[in-house]
């Protein structure tokens, strides 16, 4: 840098001059720093865009549930790949992994982590289905879906995986799975994440459906006609003035033939197509 010459800046002047006296207000700003001190704080978080959700695909939350049945009255627990769109975290499939239980604890093996990897090697899609086994879900059959100390414990674990974020979902035996999503790297945690069923636009399902809809189902025509005029006439039901479809008209048509007129139509009846 020496010798070297920096453009001078343009000099920027300024009038001061004013038409009268100017307020400068209580001449207390020169001695202002030694005047702040810490006081008692309420910090607030606001999120700049919505709240995060978990959407669940339905085959995940099946074999969720398939799994809270089979487990009776032990814990149960399993893991899920979640797909990061945006804010909405999508649990997609879910695993079982080997595991030891008792009513209030479950824990899985080391073997049976590996034993999962070796599954995921074997799948062509192996490594994303990897990196996105981001959830971590079980059951209590005893109490609610809050988390225990053990529960907190065994989290770090997964969180310690270098991962983004991380989402833990605990299921009661009344219905209820809380949800909470750690996104590690901004250091925040959000308990009970509101949760949702992922119904997802399938291309390929609609087409199918679209070829199988056109070959069964057939537009029902309903003619309709309005009878006209007043009096008493034979075609007194359904009722002068209002629209009726072909099919009632043609019923009152057969049943006074067959019943003969004995209360024949005016001349001014007239049935109008
Ligand atoms: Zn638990």
């Amino acid at each position: 840098m020496k010798g070297k010459k920096f453009p001078e800046q343009p000099v920027v002047r300024t009038s001061h001059r004013h038409s009268g006296p100017v307020n400068v207000g209580p001449r207390v700003y020169w001695s202002v720093r030694q005047k702040f001190t810490p006081h008692e704080f309420g910090p607030q978080i606001s999120l700049s865009g919505s709240m995060p959700e978990v959407l669940i695909v339905p085959e995940a939350l099946a074999k969720m549930y398939a799994y809270i049945c089979a487990a009776g009255s032990d814990e149960i627990s399993w893991l899920g790949t979640v797909e990061d769109r945006g804010n909405k975290y999508i649990i997609k499939e879910i695993f079982l992994v080997e595991q030891t239980v008792n009513g209030v604890e479950t824990e899985m093996t080391a073997e049976g982590m590996a034993e999962l990897s070796e599954e995921f090697m074997a799948r062509p899609d192996g490594e994303t289905v990897w990196k996105e086994t981001r959830f971590w879900g079980h059951f209590h059959p005893f109490s609610d879906a809050g988390p225990s100390a053990h529960d907190e414990r065994q989290l770090h674990e997964f969180l310690n995986s270098g991962h983004e974020f991380f989402l833990r979902g605990i299921c009661s035996a009344n219905g209820i799975i809380q949800f909470t999503l750690y996104l590690i790297n901004r250091g925040i945690i959000i308990t009970d994440v509101p949760w949702s069923l992922n119904i997802e636009d399938n291309d390929e399902l609609r087409q199918r459906t679209l070829a199988e809809v056109k070959e069964k189902v057939r537009k029902r025509i309903v003619e309709t006609v309005r009878v006209m005029g007043g009096g008493h006439s034979a075609i007194g039901n359904p009722p002068y003035g209002r629209t009726c479809t072909r099919r009632e008209v043609d019923n009152a048509i057969e049943s006074f033939n067959q019943e003969g007129r004995n209360h024949g139509p005016s001349d001014d009846d007239q049935l109008e197509e």
